[in-house]
């Protein structure tokens, strides 16, 4: 058929399984908080009126963008809000990287920077991790037309130190340097105290992972003026309602509510501390997370036959099957009854 030589072609990002029997598994495969969202941002959700749903949402989600903005000590011009980062990231790669130079992202990362790249036509080159998973940060010094980095980094769980950071911003004052932090709220250090000093910084986040509204889709990003007013000439050509009503005054209640979230995150800090002392004693090699969720490869049994293994019991985990990760598994950090329910399945596996 002439027609198909005309449809754009794209291999797409392939998420996590979303398990139809929601109740009756334990589902630690896509990074999702256990906890619930804020309780303030429940309320809003079961009090929603007719108007909320019959009128178009505010343009610029002003309430929202204001609230997070306010919360970072931000301007409100250097804020763009999107649906998830997800939406937010694919507007910064349609917007920040038009060069002929490919743009660089580690080897082992976030698998959908490759496929806007493909979806864009921009030119990318991979740059190795070390053998440990990290970062080498003199690799960002090579010609480039941009550059992504997840800090912390996805699935590896591994974050690279602020100065790290730095030198790479630095270094590549001609590109835009995006730095992916949807993790960065379970311990690793934002990059936003930089943006004062660099204009051709960007710091994407999610309300995704932290704070537990991950079916929402809110994210954002920070950046000088001028970026932030590309983006929003991109995403006016493209949609300019993009965050429904709900999620601008749910949001704005979860930015609100600092102790709920801070006692969320200490939770999950506590279970993924225990967490790695007892997949060490089951003989698993634990990389050093900052994350909601660990990396990790056993010594004795295949990763691959684990994976399929607790996917029969019941238990969703990740497993990529790529070159250099194919003998790990990334396990979302759950409540700490799940996470038992994992450790005594391990047992039984390994066992
Ligand atoms: C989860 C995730 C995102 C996207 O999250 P959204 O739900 O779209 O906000 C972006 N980057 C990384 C590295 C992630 O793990």
């Amino acid at each position: 058929m002439g027609f198909e030589n005309n449809l754009r072609k794209i291999a797409p990002y392939v998420p996590g399984e979303q398990p139809k029997n929601m109740n009756k598994v334990i589902k630690l495969n896509t990074n999702e908080n256990p906890y619930p969202a804020a309780p303030g941002a429940e309320e809003i959700a079961c009090n929603l009126k007719d108007k909320d749903m019959r009128l178009y949402p505010p343009t610029d989600a002003g309430k929202l963008s204001k609230a997070i903005a306010g919360y970072y000590g931000i301007d409100h011009k250097n804020i763009f809000v999107g649906v998830g980062s997800d939406d937010v990231l694919a507007t910064a790669f349609l917007t920040c990287f038009n060069s002929e130079k490919p743009i660089l992202f580690p080897d082992v990362t976030y698998s959908f920077y490759d496929v806007w790249a493909a979806l864009y036509k921009i030119p990318y080159k991979t740059v190795p991790l070390d053998d440990n998973f990290k970062i080498i940060k003199e690799d960002y010094l090579q010609e480039n037309g941009g550059i992504v980095i997840a800090n912390p980094n996805a699935p590896t769980s591994i974050a690279m130190p602020l100065e790290d950071v730095e030198f790479i911003v630095k270094n590549n004052p001609d590109v835009v340097v995006i730095i992916d932090e949807a993790y960065v709220d379970f311990g690793g250090e934002s990059a936003i105290p930089l943006l004062k000093k660099y204009e051709n910084l960007m710091v994407v986040q999610t309300f995704s992972k932290s704070r537990s509204m991950a079916g929402m889709r809110i994210g954002y990003a920070f950046a000088s003026d001028k970026i932030i007013q590309a983006m929003n000439d991109v995403k006016f050509s493209i949609n300019s309602y993009t965050m429904n009503y709900p999620a601008v005054e749910m949001g704005v209640a979860a930015i609100e509510d600092e102790e709920y979230y801070k006692a969320t995150i200490a939770k999950i800090v506590k279970t993924r501390k225990k967490a790695v002392e007892e997949l060490t004693k089951l003989g698993f090699k634990v990389l050093d997370s900052s994350t909601n969720f660990l990396f990790i490869s056993h010594k004795g049994v295949k990763a691959k036959d684990i994976f399929a293994d607790l996917r029969s019991r019941g238990i969703f985990v990740r497993h990529w099957d790529k070159p250099r990760i194919d003998n790990y598994l990334r396990v979302t950090i759950g409540t700490d009854a799940q996470m038992k329910k994992l450790y005594e399945a391990l047992k039984e596996i390994l066992g």
